[in-house]
Protein backbone atom coordinates (compact mmCIF):
# COMPACT_ATOMS: atom_id res chain seq x y z
CA UNK A 1 0.00 0.00 0.00
CA UNK A 2 1.44 3.20 -0.89
CA UNK A 3 1.03 5.90 0.73
CA UNK A 4 3.04 9.08 -0.70
CA UNK A 5 5.73 9.82 -2.85
CA UNK A 6 8.73 8.38 -0.77
CA UNK A 7 6.88 6.34 1.66
CA UNK A 8 5.40 3.04 1.70
CA UNK A 9 4.10 0.84 3.65
CA UNK A 10 4.48 -3.13 3.32
CA UNK A 11 2.65 -5.60 5.51
CA UNK A 12 0.28 -3.89 6.78
CA UNK A 13 -3.76 -3.43 5.53
CA UNK A 14 -6.76 -2.42 7.20
CA UNK A 15 -7.06 -5.34 10.00
CA UNK A 16 -3.39 -4.25 10.83
CA UNK A 17 -0.95 -7.48 10.77
CA UNK A 18 0.56 -9.49 13.66
CA UNK A 19 3.75 -10.78 12.68
CA UNK A 20 6.61 -12.71 14.45
CA UNK A 21 9.37 -10.22 15.27
CA UNK A 22 12.61 -11.60 16.04
CA UNK A 23 15.24 -8.97 17.76
CA UNK A 24 18.73 -10.96 18.52
CA UNK A 25 20.71 -8.89 21.70
CA UNK A 26 24.62 -9.11 20.35
CA UNK A 27 25.46 -7.53 23.63
CA UNK A 28 26.58 -4.36 21.76
CA UNK A 29 28.55 -6.69 19.47
CA UNK A 30 30.38 -8.27 22.32
CA UNK A 31 28.18 -11.11 22.50
CA UNK A 32 27.25 -13.22 25.83
CA UNK A 33 29.07 -16.07 27.52
CA UNK A 34 27.52 -18.21 30.19
CA UNK A 35 28.74 -20.46 33.08
CA UNK A 36 26.91 -23.95 32.83
CA UNK A 37 25.52 -24.32 36.58
CA UNK A 38 25.21 -27.65 38.61
CA UNK A 39 21.59 -27.35 37.99
CA UNK A 40 22.11 -27.33 34.34
CA UNK A 41 20.95 -23.68 33.94
CA UNK A 42 23.62 -21.25 32.71
CA UNK A 43 24.40 -17.51 33.90
CA UNK A 44 25.86 -14.65 31.57
CA UNK A 45 28.97 -13.96 32.80
CA UNK A 46 29.52 -10.46 33.13
CA UNK A 47 32.24 -9.69 31.68
CA UNK A 48 33.32 -12.12 28.75
CA UNK A 49 37.15 -12.54 28.64
CA UNK A 50 37.20 -15.44 25.70
CA UNK A 51 36.16 -14.99 22.35
CA UNK A 52 33.23 -15.92 20.55
CA UNK A 53 29.79 -16.49 22.47
CA UNK A 54 26.56 -16.33 21.10
CA UNK A 55 23.39 -13.64 20.47
CA UNK A 56 20.23 -13.82 22.55
CA UNK A 57 16.87 -14.16 20.48
CA UNK A 58 13.44 -13.25 21.62
CA UNK A 59 10.72 -13.97 19.04
CA UNK A 60 7.24 -12.22 20.16
CA UNK A 61 4.15 -12.41 18.34
CA UNK A 62 2.63 -8.32 17.92
CA UNK A 63 1.85 -5.78 15.68
CA UNK A 64 4.45 -4.78 13.28
CA UNK A 65 4.67 -2.32 10.71
CA UNK A 66 7.44 -2.03 7.59
CA UNK A 67 7.68 0.91 6.07
CA UNK A 68 10.03 1.20 3.02
CA UNK A 69 11.47 4.43 1.99
CA UNK A 70 11.57 4.38 -2.20
CA UNK A 71 11.52 7.18 -4.88
CA UNK A 72 13.28 9.65 -2.55
CA UNK A 73 14.23 12.85 -4.07
CA UNK A 74 18.05 11.85 -3.65
CA UNK A 75 20.53 10.13 -5.96
CA UNK A 76 19.25 6.45 -6.55
CA UNK A 77 15.84 7.08 -4.93
CA UNK A 78 17.07 4.98 -2.34
CA UNK A 79 19.09 5.35 1.42
CA UNK A 80 21.98 2.86 0.80
CA UNK A 81 23.29 1.09 4.22
CA UNK A 82 26.51 0.09 3.38
CA UNK A 83 29.80 2.94 4.25
CA UNK A 84 30.92 2.17 0.17
CA UNK A 85 27.58 3.91 -1.00
CA UNK A 86 26.43 6.07 2.11
CA UNK A 87 28.98 7.18 4.80
CA UNK A 88 25.49 8.56 6.62
CA UNK A 89 22.99 6.48 5.40
CA UNK A 90 22.51 3.60 7.87
CA UNK A 91 22.75 6.60 10.59
CA UNK A 92 19.93 8.30 8.43
CA UNK A 93 17.54 5.40 8.69
CA UNK A 94 18.19 4.63 12.17
CA UNK A 95 17.61 8.54 13.24
CA UNK A 96 14.41 8.37 11.66
CA UNK A 97 13.30 5.47 12.87
CA UNK A 98 14.37 6.76 16.32
CA UNK A 99 12.34 10.32 15.51
CA UNK A 100 9.33 7.68 14.60
CA UNK A 101 8.97 6.72 18.01
CA UNK A 102 8.62 10.56 18.98
CA UNK A 103 6.76 11.04 15.66
CA UNK A 104 4.65 8.46 17.27
CA UNK A 105 3.90 9.89 20.89
CA UNK A 106 2.87 13.47 19.41
CA UNK A 107 0.37 11.67 16.90
CA UNK A 108 -1.13 9.00 18.74
CA UNK A 109 -0.14 10.11 22.25
CA UNK A 110 2.08 6.76 22.98
CA UNK A 111 5.00 6.89 25.23
CA UNK A 112 8.02 6.02 23.24
CA UNK A 113 8.79 2.99 24.99
CA UNK A 114 5.82 1.39 24.02
CA UNK A 115 6.89 0.73 20.12
CA UNK A 116 9.86 -0.04 19.25
CA UNK A 117 11.84 0.74 15.82
CA UNK A 118 14.46 -1.34 13.91
CA UNK A 119 16.09 -1.78 10.26
CA UNK A 120 15.90 -4.90 8.10
CA UNK A 121 18.40 -5.07 5.14
CA UNK A 122 16.80 -5.53 1.68
CA UNK A 123 17.75 -5.53 -1.58
CA UNK A 124 17.00 -2.44 -3.64
CA UNK A 125 18.50 -2.64 -7.53
CA UNK A 126 22.68 -2.64 -6.72
CA UNK A 127 21.82 -0.61 -3.53
CA UNK A 128 21.38 -2.15 0.08
CA UNK A 129 18.94 -0.36 1.48
CA UNK A 130 16.38 -1.11 4.82
CA UNK A 131 13.34 -1.25 6.07
CA UNK A 132 12.38 0.51 8.73
CA UNK A 133 9.41 -1.69 11.24
CA UNK A 134 7.52 -0.25 13.85
CA UNK A 135 6.06 -2.73 16.39
CA UNK A 136 5.03 -2.75 19.41
CA UNK A 137 6.55 -3.50 22.44
CA UNK A 138 4.14 -5.33 24.37
CA UNK A 139 3.40 -9.51 23.74
CA UNK A 140 0.34 -9.35 21.04
CA UNK A 141 0.72 -5.86 20.67
CA UNK A 142 -1.19 -3.07 21.80
CA UNK A 143 -2.41 -2.36 18.65
CA UNK A 144 -0.11 1.14 17.99
CA UNK A 145 2.23 -0.48 14.93
CA UNK A 146 -1.20 -1.12 12.95
CA UNK A 147 -2.59 1.83 14.08
CA UNK A 148 0.13 3.58 12.49
CA UNK A 149 -0.54 1.42 9.03
CA UNK A 150 -4.03 2.50 8.61
CA UNK A 151 -4.97 5.44 6.59
CA UNK A 152 -2.78 8.62 6.07
CA UNK A 153 -1.70 8.11 9.48
CA UNK A 154 1.81 7.45 9.06
CA UNK A 155 2.16 10.59 6.58
CA UNK A 156 0.52 12.41 9.35
CA UNK A 157 3.26 11.06 12.06
CA UNK A 158 6.10 11.59 9.69
CA UNK A 159 4.60 15.45 8.74
CA UNK A 160 4.69 15.87 12.28
CA UNK A 161 8.56 15.31 12.76
CA UNK A 162 9.12 16.99 9.89
CA UNK A 163 7.13 20.32 11.01
CA UNK A 164 6.45 20.24 14.76
CA UNK A 165 9.44 18.49 15.57
CA UNK A 166 11.75 19.99 13.05
CA UNK A 167 10.42 23.55 14.12
CA UNK A 168 11.52 22.23 18.12
CA UNK A 169 14.50 20.61 17.13
CA UNK A 170 15.87 23.93 15.03
CA UNK A 171 14.96 26.67 17.33
CA UNK A 172 17.98 28.50 18.75
CA UNK A 173 17.43 26.74 22.02
CA UNK A 174 18.52 23.39 20.64
CA UNK A 175 21.45 24.90 18.22
CA UNK A 176 24.12 23.79 20.90
CA UNK A 177 22.89 20.14 19.99
CA UNK A 178 25.39 19.13 16.87
CA UNK A 179 24.04 15.00 16.92
CA UNK A 180 21.96 14.36 19.18
CA UNK A 181 20.85 14.64 22.83
CA UNK A 182 17.92 13.40 25.58
CA UNK A 183 15.96 16.95 24.28
CA UNK A 184 15.46 15.24 20.58
CA UNK A 185 16.56 11.50 19.57
CA UNK A 186 18.09 9.61 22.62
CA UNK A 187 16.93 7.68 25.19
CA UNK A 188 18.17 5.12 27.71
CA UNK A 189 16.70 2.28 25.42
CA UNK A 190 18.56 3.55 22.41
CA UNK A 191 21.37 3.80 24.03
CA UNK A 192 23.82 1.75 21.81
CA UNK A 193 22.72 4.18 18.66
CA UNK A 194 24.05 7.63 20.11
CA UNK A 195 26.65 8.05 18.23
CA UNK A 196 25.02 7.09 15.01
CA UNK A 197 21.49 9.09 16.20
CA UNK A 198 21.79 13.14 14.67
CA UNK A 199 18.47 14.86 14.35
CA UNK A 200 19.24 17.15 11.36
CA UNK A 201 19.48 13.08 9.64
CA UNK A 202 16.10 12.78 10.83
CA UNK A 203 14.85 15.61 9.44
CA UNK A 204 16.18 15.11 6.10
CA UNK A 205 14.38 11.81 6.05
CA UNK A 206 11.20 12.87 6.84
CA UNK A 207 11.58 15.57 4.37
CA UNK A 208 12.26 13.24 1.99
CA UNK A 209 9.20 10.46 2.72
CA UNK A 210 6.82 13.25 2.56
CA UNK A 211 8.08 13.74 -1.03
CA UNK A 212 10.10 17.21 -0.67
CA UNK A 213 13.51 18.19 -0.60
CA UNK A 214 15.36 17.51 2.17
CA UNK A 215 16.58 21.00 3.15
CA UNK A 216 20.33 22.32 2.39
CA UNK A 217 20.36 25.12 5.15
CA UNK A 218 20.17 22.62 8.13
CA UNK A 219 23.79 21.63 7.46
CA UNK A 220 25.20 24.49 6.18
CA UNK A 221 25.85 26.36 9.72
CA UNK A 222 27.52 22.90 10.81
CA UNK A 223 30.09 22.73 7.60
CA UNK A 224 30.86 26.71 7.56
CA UNK A 225 31.58 25.86 11.24
CA UNK A 226 33.30 23.10 10.64
CA UNK A 227 35.61 24.43 7.60
CA UNK A 228 36.53 27.63 10.18
CA UNK A 229 37.45 25.59 13.16
CA UNK A 230 39.90 23.55 10.60
CA UNK A 231 41.67 26.43 9.35
CA UNK A 232 41.88 27.89 13.11
CA UNK A 233 43.45 24.42 14.17
CA UNK A 234 45.37 23.41 11.14
CA UNK A 235 47.17 27.01 9.49
CA UNK A 236 49.48 26.85 11.88
CA UNK A 237 51.18 23.34 10.92
CA UNK A 238 49.93 23.05 7.46
CA UNK A 239 50.32 27.10 6.50
CA UNK A 240 47.98 29.13 4.68
CA UNK A 241 43.95 27.34 4.64
CA UNK A 242 41.88 29.15 2.38
CA UNK A 243 38.13 28.28 3.22
CA UNK A 244 35.08 29.49 1.38
CA UNK A 245 31.97 28.69 -0.21
CA UNK A 246 31.74 27.10 -3.87
CA UNK A 247 28.38 25.55 -5.56
CA UNK A 248 26.45 25.78 -2.19
CA UNK A 249 29.30 23.31 -0.66
CA UNK A 250 31.71 24.91 1.94
CA UNK A 251 35.17 23.79 1.31
CA UNK A 252 38.79 23.95 2.34
CA UNK A 253 41.68 24.49 0.23
CA UNK A 254 45.60 23.90 0.73
CA UNK A 255 47.49 24.61 -2.59
CA UNK A 256 46.54 22.71 -4.84
CA UNK A 257 43.58 20.31 -3.02
CA UNK A 258 40.37 21.39 -1.97
CA UNK A 259 37.55 19.43 0.16
CA UNK A 260 34.07 19.97 0.17
CA UNK A 261 32.00 19.36 2.88
CA UNK A 262 28.93 17.65 1.01
CA UNK A 263 25.47 16.51 2.34
CA UNK A 264 25.44 13.94 4.31
CA UNK A 265 23.13 11.54 2.11
CA UNK A 266 25.22 12.40 -1.45
CA UNK A 267 26.24 8.97 -2.55
CA UNK A 268 29.51 8.41 -1.94
CA UNK A 269 30.50 6.44 -4.78
CA UNK A 270 28.79 9.11 -7.33
CA UNK A 271 30.07 9.27 -10.46
CA UNK A 272 27.58 11.49 -11.91
CA UNK A 273 29.00 15.09 -13.16
CA UNK A 274 25.47 16.72 -12.90
CA UNK A 275 24.33 16.27 -9.44
CA UNK A 276 25.36 18.90 -6.84
CA UNK A 277 28.68 17.30 -5.62
CA UNK A 278 30.02 16.46 -9.71
CA UNK A 279 28.94 19.93 -9.96
CA UNK A 280 31.35 21.37 -7.15
CA UNK A 281 34.10 18.86 -8.51
CA UNK A 282 33.83 20.42 -11.80
CA UNK A 283 33.72 24.10 -10.52
CA UNK A 284 36.93 23.67 -8.16
CA UNK A 285 38.70 21.40 -10.70
CA UNK A 286 39.04 23.72 -13.62
CA UNK A 287 42.41 26.02 -12.62
CA UNK A 288 44.42 22.98 -12.06
CA UNK A 289 43.17 22.20 -8.90
CA UNK A 290 42.23 18.67 -7.18
CA UNK A 291 38.62 19.03 -5.50
CA UNK A 292 37.33 15.78 -3.11
CA UNK A 293 33.99 15.83 -1.48
CA UNK A 294 33.94 14.59 2.30
CA UNK A 295 30.83 13.85 4.47
CA UNK A 296 29.61 17.42 6.43
CA UNK A 297 28.54 15.30 9.34
CA UNK A 298 31.36 13.29 9.55
CA UNK A 299 34.08 15.76 9.15
CA UNK A 300 32.73 17.61 11.87
CA UNK A 301 33.15 15.06 14.40
CA UNK A 302 36.24 14.03 12.76
CA UNK A 303 37.97 16.89 11.19
CA UNK A 304 41.10 14.29 10.63
CA UNK A 305 39.28 13.25 7.62
CA UNK A 306 39.54 16.92 6.00
CA UNK A 307 43.51 16.68 6.87
CA UNK A 308 44.06 13.22 5.62
CA UNK A 309 42.26 14.41 2.29
CA UNK A 310 44.68 17.52 1.95
CA UNK A 311 47.33 15.33 2.20
CA UNK A 312 46.03 12.31 -0.09
ZN1 LIG B 1 19.35 17.28 20.63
Amino acid sequence: MGVSAGLWCINSDAEGDQGKLLTINTNGGRLFQTDRQPDGSHIVREDPTQPGGFGIGDIRVTDALMIVLARLDIEGGVVPILERQSTSGRAALYSFAEALRRGVQAELDVDPSEVTVGLQPRRAGDVVTAGIYVADQLENGAGYASELGRGDRLVRVVARIADDLGAIWSAASHQSCDSSCPDCLRSYDNRHLHPMLDWRLALDIAELALGRRASADRWAPITRRTTEQFADAFSDSLGHIEVGKQAGVSFVAHGQRVVGLGHPLWRADSMSVTNPRGVFVASMTGNGRIATVVDGRLAAAFPEKIFRELQA
